[in-house]
């Protein structure tokens, strides 16, 4: 295909988005709802007008930009909040590449049957009320539980952080109820990790997306004095986590290659130079391709922990707080990708993703694709998030040929 899109336009775009939210750590701080997000919201919106899409935005605060046509819609997007003095290409990437797509295919008057439509879903990363806020509402699998229990990393309730907005947990209910229906949705990201540079491939086409649980452990003994309790008389909590977080990464590294398991944060009680920790918390996050793994990790975690704990006289306890299956991602739309790649004589590589992405959710309802392009040393969620421009011209011009297709 002929068809490319506007590189400098697109890295305008991403340069100036990038101002929005400045933080004085050097970062972009925007998470969904902040001011800075609604300033990012306006700019994104008055992009899409001046594109000449036909905008919408629904109860959850995704905004959608449309080329209308006939039949079912081809969708593309990604999210342009960001973590706490994140970098400037996860998420907005994805969402910008995709309104350049859409500029290009009105631009060039192209006649394609099928509506298009890029989406910036709300909340991707997170800081309101768990992954995927957006998406999830998109798609219709939240409830007002999850809701009501969301809160910022500052303590503020999802409820409150609405309050003199638009928006309330009732409209993030309602989101999903006039939505189009869904022919595919694409997504390209940075890979947030360090595989495709170091296999020298400027594209990564996504076959599967890791599943994720998200627990909260605690190891309780006894605090005890450091000075005048001997070895073999201490209830000693850290030494029981150590052992823990020991055991299980060899396990995971030595019966499931390429499955993840991290001790993320650690606090010690009562946290003293001269006290025996007697209790020890601690996030567990652990991850796989494989829903059978983690079904066998679900069991395989705590029955080490309760050996370690007989053996050092502690007690063990687990809470799910987040968990996720692993998502396939349909062939359908890796190969028309990887045709693309080929006719454009783009090197890729299949690759699956340990990193969740909105294209995982979306997955719920339609055929769901996901490009990765480098990011320097797998650097993400940091100030020091850097891309070659080059790669993204080879992703976005992928993602371009990929949504004709699929309109066509
Ligand atoms: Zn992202």
């Amino acid at each position: 295909m002929d068809i490319q899109v506007n590189m400098e336009r697109l890295k305008k775009d991403l340069q100036e988005l990038s101002q929005i939210g400045r933080d004085t750590a050097g970062g972009i701080s925007r998470p969904s709802f902040s001011k800075a997000d609604f300033e990012a919201r306006r700019w994104l919106k008055d992009k899409l007008k001046t594109a000449g899409l036909k905008i919408r935005e629904d109860g959850a605060g995704n905004i959608f930009g449309r080329i209308e046509g006939k039949g079912k819609t081809v969708m593309a997007g990604s999210h342009i909040d960001t973590v706490i003095n994140g970098g400037m290409f996860d998420g907005a990437l994805g969402v910008l590449s995709a309104l350049e797509c859409l500029r290009r295919v009105k631009e060039e008057k192209l006649s394609l049957s099928k509506p298009l439509e890029v989406a910036s879903f709300t909340d991707e990363e997170g800081n309101l009320a768990g992954d995927f806020l957006g998406s999830r509402a998109f798609i219709g699998t939240l409830n007002k539980e999850i809701l009501e229990k969301g809160k910022t990393q500052f303590g503020t309730s999802l409820s409150q952080t609405l309050k003199d907005t638009e928006f309330s947990l009732e409209s993030i209910l309602e989101a999903h109820k006039h939505q189009p229906e869904l022919e595919a949705f694409l997504e390209i990201h940075i890979e947030q990790g360090p595989v495709l540079e170091t296999e020298d491939k400027p594209i990564g086409l996504v076959n599967s997306i890791a599943g994720k649980h998200f627990w909260l452990c605690s190891f309780r003994g006894e605090a005890s004095h450091a000075g005048t309790t001997p070895f073999e008389l201490r209830h000693d909590a850290f030494l029981g986590l150590s052992d823990f977080a020991l055991k299980c990464t060899q396990y995971v590294a030595t019966h499931h290659y390429g499955s993840m398991v991290t001790v993320g944060k650690v606090y010690l009680h009562p946290g003293a130079f001269s006290v025996v920790p007697g209790r020890a918390d601690f996030t567990l996050d652990f991850r796989s391709q494989s829903q059978k793994t983690l079904q066998e990790l679900e069991k395989y975690f705590p029955s080490v922990a309760q050996d370690i704990s007989s053996t050092r006289g502690l007690k063990f306890s687990s809470k799910i707080i987040d968990k996720t299956e692993p998502v396939a991602m349909p062939e359908r739309i890796v190969e028309v990708m990887k045709k693309n790649c080929q006719e454009n004589d783009y090197p890729f590589m299949v690759i699956p993703s340990g990193a969740g992405h909105d294209a995982q959710i979306l997955a719920g309802v339609t055929d769901s694709g996901l490009i990765f392009i480098p990011c320097e040393d797998g650097i993400s969620h940091s100030p020091q998030e850097k891309i070659d421009w080059k790669d993204l011209k080879k992703g976005a011009n992928l993602l371009l040929h990929s949504l004709i297709r699929l309109a066509e």
